[in-house]
């Protein structure tokens, strides 16, 4: 899912496509969300063919840009190879099956993401219920779980066709523009994400999992196959990420950058200061609801914007799932409505929900 900017302003791409080393093109996909662009990488394979890393979302004014970015660069179909997708959000998934259907190559993905991206938009899909069903009984108002089933719903146009898919395999290799790189497990932003590592090129390919000035969403999702405690596994793949010698970060929004261990280094201390204002809010109090803290953490504005308030509703349940999995926090079941209170010493710790 694309990402929300708390306090932050929009950033203007200024660029349409940029040269990297390696003939490696950076292509800024718009983006109709505050986030503005998501960046393709189209690389130049040595058979003379290419291959594009994560196209964006499927909207008349993407679908414009690839057919001219493609013509100019003489890339027709049969010189497109496949499709590779960092995870399985909207915003980068979106174009797979148009790119699939224009140009008949193959689109990758892990078995995971693909499982997810089925659950949103496959047919007779219940997700959007699912989650509102949920987010009501953490305390959402109903005027907003109204707004939630269109909203969620107005993304099937844009990710539609849906792809083939082949599946990609965390620890393997693969090959890519004459280079062998790693598949990493990235976890937390969206499960069953990878990063593709070189070691050769020192190069790496992020996704959305580091970001310069925004910090990715972390959503907890309700459903047994998903990532109880996703906060813990994303800070987790931060520290295993730093442990990478790179020189290139490429990442799915703004501009590529070098330093992948400092600004997981920021990001981590930035999950740490809102751990510390949640824990305070909690104490601070009886008992609440995951709505109301998050309106306390992010502010009552956002309930004006219902794409905003659901990345902080979720990451809020995340950061909630994190201090429960820690024995700092429980919930209660309250007549169908879900409340946290802080655990102090010598609390009994009940179990998660
Ligand atoms: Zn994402
Ligand atoms: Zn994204």
């Amino acid at each position: 899912m694309t990402e929300w900017l708390p306090g932050g302003s929009p950033g203007e791409a200024a660029v349409v496509s940029e040269l990297l080393p390696g003939g490696w093109l950076r292509v800024c996909v718009p983006l109709p969300y505050s986030l503005r662009f998501v960046n393709s990488y189209l690389v130049p394979e040595p058979e003379g063919d290419w291959t594009v890393i994560d196209p964006g979302l499927n909207t008349e004014e993407s679908r414009a840009l690839w057919l001219a970015e493609l013509d100019k660069l003489g890339i027709r179909q049969g010189a497109l190879r496949r499709v590779l997708l960092t995870h399985q959000h909207p915003d980068h998934y979106g174009l797979a099956g148009w790119f699939q259907q224009q140009y008949a190559c193959s689109v990758w993905m892990t078995e995971k993401a693909h499982r997810y991206a089925k659950r949103m938009w496959g047919a007779g899909s219940r997700f959007p219920l699912e989650l509102a069903e949920w987010f009501g009984r953490h305390g959402m108002p109903a005027e907003l779980l109204a707004q939630l089933e269109p909203h969620l719903q107005s993304f099937r146009e844009r990710v539609e066709p849906q792809p083939e898919v082949s599946y990609l395999t965390a620890g393997s290799c693969m090959e890519l523009g004459g280079e062998s790189w790693s598949l990493i497990d990235a976890p937390g932003h969206a499960g069953g994400a990878l990063c593709f590592y070189s070691e050769s090129s020192r190069s790496i390919v992020v996704g959305d999992q580091v970001l310069l000035r925004i910090t990715p969403n972390i959503s907890l999702v309700p459903g047994p196959e998903e990532d109880a405690n996703p906060l813990q596994s994303y800070l987790t793949s931060l520290r295993e990420l730093s442990s990478y010698v790179t020189e290139r970060v490429y990442p799915g929004h703004r501009e590529p950058f070098t330093d992948l261990a400092g600004r997981a280094r920021e990001i981590t201390a930035h999950h740490e200061r809102r751990l510390e204002h949640l824990r305070g809010l909690l104490q601070q109090r009886d008992a609440a609801s995951a709505f109301e803290l998050c309106e306390l953490e992010f502010g009552s504005h956002l309930r004006r914007n219902i794409h905003n308030l659901r990345f902080a509703m979720s990451e809020t349940l995340a950061h909630l799932a994190y201090l429960e999995y820690e024995g700092e926090a429980e919930q209660r079941d309250e007549g169908g409505f879900v409340r946290f209170r802080a655990v102090t010493a010598g609390d009994p710790v009940r179990g998660g929900e």
